[in-house]
């Protein structure tokens, strides 16, 4: 059985080798991600032709990423380059100070608006939480704080407020910039940073339409407001992430287990996409192998129904990323085979709003009931094989489509494999038999085996599909049967 859940690798340096590309291609990547928070537009354009070119040589289909740095709120930087900060000490954020001006006592702010959103006893978390500064008190523009866990602090850090609540908007200057660039690039999906609600999500896609792209919008949960919004934020993107890097700092790590799992149902629940990241092989940066509790993690995730799992540094700037691809799709098959991953619940208690809708889902019922050995939706917007792929199955679904968005954007979706196929027949029965030998062709069915096929009386129409037929694969296309089943 191909593995179902799939794979996004963060690109990077360590991915720029060519060689060390392939082999990441081989080793099954299904998206690549690229991160406006590091690295030129040129450099950005440049990796993600590449991709293509390399997925195309292999005959793969890759999705691409484009990540948007967001207000990441920041720290300046140190005259020294980096200080040492003793537990009990004072230390002041200020932002009058020069950015570049840090020394022992206190440092720059590149976000200016930070003296305006915290007050006396808050508590601000500097790289990822591993300084804890408590505010003793804000004075103008400086805000003195008590170091609560001390440590060495670098330039341009990121700081997080505990529990949320700092005003910065989710879009700024540089985003709306790189947004120009996702579009260039034909970006399949553009990830938000730090959205606060559903407004952050429609003012990017229409940044993003304006600028001519077409890619879904991710939403980046990573700030405590985000889970307040979390119902308008998810109606109105088409992917939430699960940003555990951003959102276990401001929540706390003890919460991100619970969060995980509920943003997971409800994303599924609410047709769309989940992805859930960072720091999922983490000791794979450095080692040959993952260590157990990251094979859970990994596990569990598949297990709570996320469509994708995502590495960061461990394929960006890691040792070993091939390895760490590869390391991962292991976990997922294994974990895909647990019977809970496999069942569903068929939602038996809602009504279907549209046809195609109703299609997907009476072909998830008969399948996980009748035992079919694939699903093959002809689809032009790939809608259909979204309804499918929230249904918990073991069966594979193939997108058949001759619009290469549409292969790209499934590259996301759980248990759904794109294929490019354009028949040029109008006779249903033909195409049947096209689409059935393409996956016999592929080794993923044989004589004998069912085959459901879903598609619409109007090949080419956008939300079209409204039938879905049982074939039993070798029985399907004699002469006769074409002239009756037509
Ligand atoms: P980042 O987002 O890697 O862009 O910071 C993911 C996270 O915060 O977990
Ligand atoms: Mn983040």
């Amino acid at each position: 059985m191909p593995r179902r859940t799939k794979i996004v690798a963060t690109l990077g340096p360590a991915t720029d080798d060519p060689k060390a590309l392939d082999d990441l291609i081989q080793a099954g990547v299904d998206v690549c991600r690229i991160n406006f928070s590091h690295g030129s537009a040129d450099e950005h354009k440049a990796r993600v032709e590449t991709v293509r070119n390399r997925a195309r040589a292999y005959g793969r289909q890759v999705g691409i990423i484009a990540d948007l740095q967001g207000p990441k709120i920041r720290i300046g930087s140190f005259i020294n380059g980096e200080i040492s900060l003793s537990e009990g000490s004072m230390f002041t954020l200020d932002a009058e100070m020069d950015v570049s001006a840090g020394n022992e006592q206190a440092v720059g702010l590149a976000y200016k608006e930070l003296p305006n959103d915290v007050d006396r006893g808050d508590t601000l978390l500097l790289d990822d939480g591993a300084i804890v500064l408590w505010v003793d008190d804000v004075e103008g523009q400086r805000i003195n704080c008590r170091v609560v866990v001390g440590g060495k602090l670098s330039d341009n850090k990121g700081i997080n407020k505990q529990g949320g609540g700092l005003s910065a908007a989710a879009l700024t200057e540089k985003d709306m910039q790189d947004i120009k660039t996702a579009a260039e690039i034909e970006a399949d999906y553009l990830a938000l940073s730090f959205p606060r609600n559903a407004a952050d999500v429609n003012q990017a896609r229409e940044l993003l339409h304006k600028a001519g792209g077409h890619g879904g919008i991710i939403a980046k949960i990573e700030r405590a407001e985000a889970l307040d919004n979390i119902d308008e934020i998810i109606e109105a993107c088409d992917v939430i992430m699960i940003a555990r890097g951003d959102l276990g700092v401001e929540i706390g790590d003890p919460e991100l287990p619970g969060v995980q799992k509920e943003l997971v149902h409800k994303a599924r629940t609410m047709n769309r996409i989940v992805i859930t990241a960072t720091q999922m092989m983490q000791s794979m940066i450095e080692n040959h192998a993952p260590t157990r509790a990251e094979v859970m993690d990994v596990a569990n995730s598949v297990l709570d129904g996320t469509d994708a799992v995502m590495l960061s540094a461990e394929t960006s700037v890691g040792k070993h990323p091939a390895k760490v691809v590869a390391a991962m799709g292991k976990i997922c098959v294994g974990a895909e085979k647990q019977h809970a991953a496999m069942v569903s619940e068929h939602r038996m208690d809602i009504e279907f709003k549209r046809v195609d809708e109703a299609i997907a889902m009476a072909t998830m019922y008969t399948a996980n009931h009748l035992g079919v050995s694939a699903i093959i939706a002809l689809t032009e917007s790939g809608s259909t094989t979204l309804w499918m792929s929230r249904i918990s199955s073991g069966i594979p679904i193939y997108a058949m489509t001759s619009r290469v968005e549409t292969r790209r954007k499934v590259t996301l979706y759980r248990g759904v494999y794109p294929v490019s196929f354009n028949p040029d027949f109008s006779d249903h029965a033909i195409v049947n038999k096209e689409a059935v030998d393409d996956l016999v062709r592929r080794g993923a069915v044989r004589d004998g085996d069912l085959v459901i096929i879903t598609k619409g009386d109007l090949a080419g129409k956008i939300g079209g599909t409204n039938a879905m037929k049982v074939v039993k694969v070798g029985e399907m296309y004699t002469p006769e049967f074409c002239k009756i089943d037509s």
